[in-house]
């Protein structure tokens, strides 16, 4: 038999800015090269694993699944082989010669910004996987051959700078064997008991033997399907940052075994933190699925909702076939019901936590929170649950101050003990400045004579304070939910109302409220014609920018302000619609006045003097201005310059 001659490839050009960053760079973490490679076996022994069950062939058939190390400590050398799949050709420059798509440039950027000190567990966070060996070898030889029988096997090595070598192998048994020698200052991995506590650490849950020279090292089992009382809060944890490669412990689990009508076991966990790509790759992860311990799929993303992918765990069901394509589970009865518990079970976790663990509730809705609120617009049957998690700052949170939120009452109460832990201090600082609180504790702090939920969305809660369309609530001591989140703005109109209460924008025109007879302004305040005349001219000076212009009864401190006419977007809501599209069209504003403001009753004066001139300046001036505070002024020159000449008029005289 000919073999082909050995050929030279290139790596693309972003793999050859990735490797040239890990081999630059100072590691924190090497030794995560050997979970990356490990990883990769064990992936590759599920995938045969499953070819072989379900009635494919393979070649080697009766070869054991295993993974085997082999170290030499005098001669520095490193090697890892696995039963598995094995890789063909075009695997082994398409898939090994790239790393998966759309993290990968993010990685690199977050490499960047780490000043080159190469954390491992970033790797690990991005699977840059098979490339992390160079972080401790110069060159490294992969030899292998596919399990489809049809398949040639395969010499690939490289030294990670930019070019590949591929030649024909003679291997005959399907798996893949990895190799190389150790670097100096890397040569600790190559001892036996080195390797042995890293795979304890590291990789003890990999389901199939792993031995190291030899001998068998990994403790293997599948811990879902042990009874929850016999696995110890470790080995979960462990469990955990094996399938999660998170560096933490999770913020919470949950260990389900479900028998009768469905039959199925979980582990599911909640993170403390989301990775680092979580929010910007297009496919979030999602549960692994297996059939009575056989791995059938990662991601399965049938199991659950896209707004509940940020837990993590494993789901195990007899009552699945094993040849499961994706368009069966997808519209299998039995999925739909697994989701449904599942989903419940979530919820109950995180009212749990909502009820009796604010800290663990407050993490949690800072990191998942966004996500979490875009179920409102997609599972319309959980959507009261979702209602009920949501948090809100509010005119009483910026006032009253610490103490009265509804995520922090385990504090206050108890005194700051208890469920103190590591991070117990950032969460106290944080929770005394910025308390939130549910939709149901505003409702509950309403008067009676309050029919309605107010709500203003804006950039930052700092900016929101200062909103002078809150100075009517504020007088008349109304709460005002404050949205400080940006998606708050794209979901809580569509909520509508809450225990009958609807929910309403303060910048909405035709609020209801009242006036207050006893207010000593009241009796200054420019009225009857002499208000009509005034506001001709401001509406002859905003032009057909407005809609109409009214006498305002929310504003209390500020000459004018601009808000929402009955058919309009929130301002805050529209800013961010018009960033995304340029093309919004803005709604037109309501421009409301305040007849009792000094500079209205002076303008009403200075319209009776016949100082007509000075009168549309200052109508001009005071539009601009509430333009201004909502950012929507295009000419801050224009405004300046208006300014400039209404002064040249402050006379000494
Ligand atoms: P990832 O594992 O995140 O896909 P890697 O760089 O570690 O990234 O691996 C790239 C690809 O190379 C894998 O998706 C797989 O197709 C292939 N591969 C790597 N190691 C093995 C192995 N031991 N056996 C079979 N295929 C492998």
């Amino acid at each position: 038999m000919e073999k082909t001659s050995r050929k030279q490839y290139e790596f693309k050009a972003e793999m050859k800015q990735l490797l040239h960053l890990i081999v630059n760079s100072l590691y924190t973490n090497p030794e995560v090269f050997l979970r990356e490679l490990i990883s990769n076996s064990s992936d590759a022994l599920n995938k045969v694993r499953f070819k072989q069950v379900t009635g494919e062939e393979v070649q080697s058939p009766r070869l054991p699944t295993r993974i085997k190390i082999e170290v030499d400590e005098k001669e520095q050398t490193f090697s890892i082989e696995d039963t598995g799949i094995g890789m063909n050709f075009e695997d082994l420059t398409e898939r090994l010669g790239t790393v998966a798509g759309s993290g990968t440039m993010e990685f690199i950027r977050q490499l960047k910004s780490q000043k080159n000190k190469l954390d491992g567990n970033l790797i690990g966070q991005f699977g840059v996987g098979f490339y992390s060996a160079f972080m401790v070898a110069e060159q490294i030889t992969v030899e292998t051959r596919h399990a489809d029988p049809e398949e040639k096997a395969w010499i690939w090595i490289s030294d990670g700078k930019g070019t590949y070598e591929i030649e024909e192998s003679g291997r005959t048994e399907r798996g893949t064997r990895i190799a190389f020698r150790l670097k100096d200052e890397h040569k600790e991995y190559a001892k036996v008991e080195r390797i042995k506590q890293l795979i304890r650490k590291y990789s003890n849950f990999v389901d199939y033997s792993i031995l190291v020279n030899g001998e068998e090292v990994n403790s293997r089992g599948a811990v879902w399907h042990k009874n929850k009382n016999e696995v110890t809060e470790e080995e979960r944890n462990e469990f955990y940052q094996f399938i999660s490669n998170d560096f933490q412990e999770p913020m919470d689990h949950l260990h389900l075994s479900m028998e009768g009508r469905i039959n199925f076991k979980a582990l599911l966990f909640v993170p403390k933190k989301a990775k680092p790509d979580f929010f910007r790759t297009e496919n979030l992860k999602s549960l692994q699925l297996y059939s009575n311990r056989v791995f059938v799929r990662e991601n399965c993303e049938e199991l659950l909702p896209e707004y509940l992918r940020f837990v993590e765990g494993v789901v195990d069901s007899e009552d699945l076939p094993l040849n499961v394509s994706r368009e069966v589970t997808q519209y299998s009865p039995v999925m739909t019901k697994i989701r449904e518990v599942l989903v419940n079970k979530i919820f109950g976790m995180i009212e749990y936590w909502a009820e009796s663990e604010p800290d663990k509730f407050r993490t949690f809705y800072d990191e998942f929170g966004p996500l979490i609120k875009s179920g409102l617009n997609s599972d319309f049957a959980n959507r009261d649950r979702i209602i009920e998690l949501l948090r809100f700052y509010s005119t009483q949170s910026v006032e009253a101050g610490a103490g009265k939120s509804d995520v922090e009452t385990e504090k206050s109460g108890a005194g700051a003990g208890k469920s103190d832990s590591g991070t117990g201090n950032k969460t106290d600082e944080k929770t005394a400045l910025q308390d939130m609180f549910s939709l149901k504790s505003y409702v509950e702090r309403m008067p009676d004579s309050q029919k309605e939920i107010y709500y203003l969305s804006g950039d930052s809660l700092e900016e929101l304070k200062r909103d002078p369309r809150l100075e009517y609530f504020r007088k008349k001591e109304i709460e005002v939910l404050l949205l400080a989140d940006p998606v708050d703005a794209f979901v809580v109109p569509g909520i509508g109302s809450y225990k009958e209460k609807p929910l309403k924008s303060i910048e909405k025109a035709d609020l209801d409220l009242e006036d207050d007879p006893d207010d000593e302004k009241q009796k200054d305040r420019v009225s009857g014609d002499a208000l009509e005349k005034l506001i001709a001219v401001f509406k002859e000076e905003a032009g057909d920018r407005v809609e109409d212009v009214v006498a305002s009864r929310r504003l209390v401190d500020s000459a004018a302000t601009l808000t929402v006419g009955k058919e309009g977007m929130d301002s805050h809501l529209e800013r961010m619609m018009k960033m995304m599209d340029q093309d919004t069209v803005p709604s037109k504003r309501v421009l409301e006045i305040n007849p009792s403001h000094r500079v209205i009753r002076n303008m009403s004066r200075l319209q009776e003097a016949g100082n007509d001139e000075m009168v549309r300046l200052m109508a001009r001036q005071l539009y601009d201005g509430a333009r201004l505070i909502q950012g929507e002024l295009e000419s801050p020159g224009e405004f300046v310059s208006r300014m400039t000449r209404v002064m040249e008029q402050v006379s000494t005289k």
